[in-house]
């Protein structure tokens, strides 16, 4: 479904370039129209300069068309969800551009049931911006705006989803990053309500995030890693922007990409679990196939983009879902991804092991991924996916879920259609480098061979 303004994760861009005062008026008008019920919305933002002028446009739009406004402050996205789902709101809205640079800003859209609203609903939006068919009230229909804290009630329910007594007894340190965002106004008085001692760095608040990024990359992260060295500390874990997703690190400093975090509370958490199915999209890697197997278990594939693995996870009323980037999705608390719930869950599994989270780490299946691009027109795309279908001559299993992707034993191929550049990502993984660089070289003589015979 073709959408101009809402991409994976919302709408997002350039302050005072698309983010003007009118478009976030117009825009908001159109989310306010596309909820008829005229009932409670939820606000809250991150840290960013532009959020307060975001914010405030936003609310006035909503009172502008009838609704009643409750307004969190500065909070991380999953605490808007988790206000959603537990004052039963029409919607909530986040001011948040997530791990994008400061200039960045956006609006991120949650239903009545704390996800995203699926691309129906962000079409539907869209129309009603372009058409200018707004649903203002009269004067006499005008609502009230009031500002609530639901941090304590955020933290107690997700203290009540882990061992507490387990975790205090192991004495555990955790170093937390928390890149100047929302992340560390929750995860450093999670953990010590949860009795383990924090090491916070960068954690005031700081929209210009001149701490280490705002994004959580392994780059990024290297002070991190050193102060967990220096400290002795059991682990270490940082938030993007809002908040939504964590990265984690061991006690020996190193920094773990988010297969990893998500294969270890795939093992962790569904061990003794009935439902052992774990939902993830498609680029996630072998490790979470084989640890499925390793405990009996599935995995569920869906199309890259939290919202598709949340409403996958209510369908099938899964329990578990993880994304590569860190975000991990815990039904028991809300199917969505949540941080500071990855962080307790990640207190919880190393306080109930006998070894190190390195140890834990080690004893995962080890492969290696590779990431490539290459420059395809739009208007061929879905005839090059076709082609590459069509003309596979090994024996291979195909997914077309999202893109295509190529499974062979120990290895996979995924080529990607980009939503917004005239290009397709390659991704491959493969047991060693060379087989994967190997593997990386056959995908892009698939994807150079399609483009050509479909010219
Ligand atoms: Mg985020």
């Amino acid at each position: 479904m073709k959408r101009k303004y809402f991409g994976t994760n919302g709408i997002r861009g350039e302050i005072n370039v698309l983010f003007t005062p009118a478009f976030v008026s117009k825009i908001s008008a159109a989310i306010a129209a596309s909820f008829q019920s005229k009932g409670t919305m939820i606000i809250g933002s991150d840290s960013r300069t532009s959020s307060p002028f975001i914010k405030h446009g936003v609310i006035a739009s909503f009172l502008a068309s009838g609704f009643e406004v409750i307004d969190l402050g500065i909070v991380p996205t999953p605490l808007v969800q988790f206000a959603v789902n537990n004052i039963k709101a029409d919607l909530g809205v986040v001011v948040t551009a997530s791990h994008n640079p400061p200039e960045f800003n956006g609006i991120k859209v949650i239903d009545s049931d704390g996800i995203e609203i699926d691309l129906e609903k962000q079409k539907q939006v869209e129309d009603i911006y372009e058409d200018e068919e707004f649903n203002l009230v009269s004067w006499d229909k005008n609502q009230k705006v009031t500002k609530l804290d639901l941090k304590n009630e955020y933290i107690e329910q997700i203290c009540g989803f882990v061992d507490r007594d387990r975790i205090e007894k192991k004495k555990l340190c955790a170093v937390i990053d928390a890149g100047n965002a929302v992340g560390g106004l929750v995860t450093p008085l999670l953990l010590r309500k949860l009795g383990v001692k924090t090491i916070t760095i960068n954690g005031q608040l700081d929209g210009r995030f001149p701490g280490r990024g705002v994004e959580p990359s392994l780059e990024n992260l290297k002070t991190m890693s050193n102060s967990t060295v220096i400290s002795n500390a059991d682990f270490s874990v940082a938030h993007d922007g809002d908040a939504d997703r964590a990265i984690f690190g061991d006690e020996t400093g190193r920094v773990f990409y988010g297969d990893i975090s998500i294969a270890l509370f795939q093992k962790f958490i569904l061990k003794g679990e009935r439902n052992k199915k774990f939902v993830t999209p498609i680029s996630s890697s072998l490790i979470i196939s084989d640890i499925a197997e390793e405990i009996g278990g599935e995995v569920i594939w869906t199309p890259v983009g939290c919202i598709f693995v949340s409403r996958k996870m209510i369908q099938e009323k899964n329990l578990l879902g993880g994304e590569e980037n860190g975000g991990l999705f815990f039904a028991p608390h809300q199917s969505v991804r949540d941080g500071p719930m990855a962080a307790a869950l990640m207190a919880e599994i190393i306080a109930k092991s006998d070894t190190s989270l390195s140890e834990l780490a080690n004893e995962l299946p080890k492969y290696h991924q590779k990431k490539n691009k290459i420059n395809c027109p739009n208007s061929l795309k879905k005839k090059v996916m076709d082609f590459v279908i069509d003309n596979v001559q090994e024996k291979v299993e195909i997914l077309t879920i999202d893109g295509v992707k190529l499974i062979y034993p120990n290895s996979w191929i995924l080529i990607r259609p980009s939503g917004t550049e005239p290009i397709f990502r390659i991704f491959v993984e493969a047991k060693s480098v060379d087989k994967a660089n190997t593997i990386m070289e056959k995908g892009l003589k698939i994807v150079n061979k399609a483009i050509k015979s479909v010219h």
